[in-house]
């Protein structure tokens, strides 16, 4: 794996939450569970069997890092 390269692919290339909510064929993933604002999705590449992802349905970037 390029790290360098996966890390340059999240910055500039298309958010895959987002491509895959649109419908987007390359971004396919299996939905567990999903309400107006939510999304529950099997992870594609899992490092534990059934990982499951949670996402929120708006694009938000740096979510995981607190406030400045
Ligand atoms: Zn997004």
């Amino acid at each position: 794996m390029d790290l360098g390269a996966c890390t340059e692919r999240a910055r500039t290339g298309p958010c895959f939450i987002c491509a895959f909510l649109s419908g987007y064929p390359d971004y396919e993933h299996h939905v567990i569970a999903q309400d107006d604002e939510h999304v529950a999705f099997l992870d594609r590449w899992p490092t534990l069997p059934g990982k499951v992802l949670i996402a929120p349905k708006q694009h938000i970037e740096h979510a995981v890092r607190g406030p400045h």
